[in-house]
């Protein structure tokens, strides 16, 4: 049956073309970028409400993990900027960078002035290892390494030291696969990608000649994709270091393989590696299997070394082994350790935070006030603040779908804010009156076009602005 045609909502109706729906999204990552869409495609051909989207960000450039965590030697994967800047050009949808949640607005301002708000912010810290010497110089998180070469304006003075011969990589999901192959890769390799420059610079004068990659788990246990898996086996001048020893399976993990066609596409790459001489190579990626970090060693406040305890799986039930650790440690003479264990969310404002899992309690994206468990009336929830830090890009696609969906189901229960109040020129109002320099998609657009003119004479996609002022200035000065 045809979908029903929608009565004509009155000119002074939410949803109606003369009184949008008015939503803010804080957060112009990946999940806030799909919720708009969804809330746009509902939006079309008449069948849903008239939106009009406010799409926040602290930074002045948009795209959050797709420019600050995709890989740079990762270009194909960040040509999804293309359908964001799209978005961005729709009439219905301001983007509005350099504005904070906390600093230009509050909370209750986003209650104020938007039927419906959407936090799409993302894991912008990192989970802990809970090792002695975890805070020593040369023990970073992922969530900084990853910054610090993509450029973000937060971690552009990370100290990050390559004079060693050694370094570690904690876990094995596909950041540590990125880390790995960032440390390993030639320099000249990367110096056609769009890379912090001062990464750039560190690592054309890297020592890093050993990467040892760390599984506290088996090979079956492995969270690293197969294509990112045998993308460290064409690094030009390195080898994939696997002692076969390591790939022998327990029963429990060899059913388990049977099941899963990414572990054992996995564990075929890993045999493969196994049989080649990766040790002879110039530089050398050691994947290490059963292997949990228990202490980082330092002297004069610097790493120098990390404890290794090898482990075994123990069934905990539910279809899930752990890593028990068997007592035989070794030491790794590593100078850096980067801890790839997962990304983390930040409570975020007044809004219910849960510790445990990281993530603001939720139902299908409807936040939920821990106190009775309903849902809090017109806030939602998308992406890695939602769900936990996992999935790839894509997986925020259906996930920002269900929000949206759930925000077009509230409707007809919704109070709308004042007609006044929630004029897009309210908030221009309110943010001049708070001395904010919000960056309108247009000056995101000169700021996008002279970064990829600083990058033309090299051959570079772009050459990223990494200061928030630099960026500023470049708009006015
Ligand atoms: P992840 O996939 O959850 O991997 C985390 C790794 O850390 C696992 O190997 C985990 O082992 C290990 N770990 C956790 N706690 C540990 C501890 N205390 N000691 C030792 N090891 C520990 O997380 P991620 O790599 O940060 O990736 C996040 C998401 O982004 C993933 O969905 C990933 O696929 C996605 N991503 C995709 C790409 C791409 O497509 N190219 C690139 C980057 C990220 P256990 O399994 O034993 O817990």
């Amino acid at each position: 049956m045809p979908d029903e045609p929608r009565p004509e909502p009155a000119a002074s109706e939410v949803g109606s073309a003369g009184r949008p729906l008015r939503v803010a999204i804080v957060g112009a990552g990946p999940s806030g970028f799909y919720t708009a869409a969804a809330l746009l495609a509902a939006g079309a051909g008449g069948a849903g409400p008239a939106v009009s989207i406010d799409l926040f960000d602290r930074l002045p450039a948009p795209y959050g993990l797709v420019r600050y965590g995709v890989a740079p030697d990762h270009p194909k994967i960040k040509a999804v900027d293309r359908v964001f800047e799209k978005l961005c050009l729709d009439p219905r949808v301001r983007f509005l960078g350099n504005v904070e949640l906390g600093r230009d607005l509050a909370r209750d301002d986003l209650l104020a002035h938007f039927d419906q708000i959407v936090y799409a912010v993302g894991g912008q810290s990192d989970r802990r290892l809970g090792i002695p010497g975890e805070d020593l110089a040369g023990s970073h998180s992922s969530t900084g390494f990853v910054a610090w070469y993509s450029g973000h304006p937060d971690f552009l003075d990370l100290e990050v030291d390559l004079s060693c011969a050694a370094a570690a990589v904690v876990g094995i999901g596909n950041v540590a696969m990125d880390v790995a192959r960032i440390l390993a890769r030639p320099a000249g390799d990367l110096a056609t990608t769009d890379i912090a420059d001062h990464a750039l610079e560190a690592l054309r004068t890297s020592r890093v000649r050993d990467v040892y990659v760390l599984a506290r788990r088996g090979p079956v246990q492995a969270k690293c994709s197969p294509p990112e898996l045998k993308e460290l086996g064409e690094i030009a001048d390195t080898g994939v270091v696997v002692d076969a020893a390591d790939l022998a399976l327990d029963p429990v993990s060899a059913a388990e393989c049977e099941q899963d066609r990414q572990a054992k596409k996995n564990l075929e790459l890993l045999a493969a590696y196994a049989n080649a001489d990766g040790a002879a190579a110039g530089r050398r990626i050691h994947l290490r299997f059963l292997a949990a970090p228990v202490e980082i060693l330092g002297a004069e406040g610097k790493v120098t070394g990390l404890v290794v305890e090898r482990t075994r799986l123990e069934d905990a039930g539910g279809g899930r082994l752990n890593a028990v650790g068997t007592g035989e440690t070794e030491t790794l003479p590593v100078g850096l350790v980067v801890r790839a264990i997962g990304y983390r969310s930040l409570p975020l404002s007044s809004l219910p935070f849960d510790e445990r899992n990281g993530v603001i309690p939720n139902e299908k994206g409807r936040i939920l006030d821990p106190a009775t468990g309903a849902p809090l009336p017109r806030e939602y929830v998308v992406g890695w603040v939602k769900r936990g830090p996992t999935g790839l890009i894509g997986s925020n696609k259906p996930d920002g779908v269900e929000t949206a969906a759930a925000m077009l189901e509230d409707l007809p229960a919704l109070t709308p804010v004042p007609a006044e109040a929630a004029a897009p020129q309210a908030v221009d109002a309110l943010l001049a009156a708070r001395g904010a320099r919000p960056v309108p998609f247009c000056d995101w657009q000169r700021l996008d076009a002279l970064e990829v003119e600083r990058g033309r004479p090299d051959g570079r996609p772009r050459v990223k602005f990494v200061r928030v002022a630099d960026m500023l200035a470049a708009l006015d000065g």
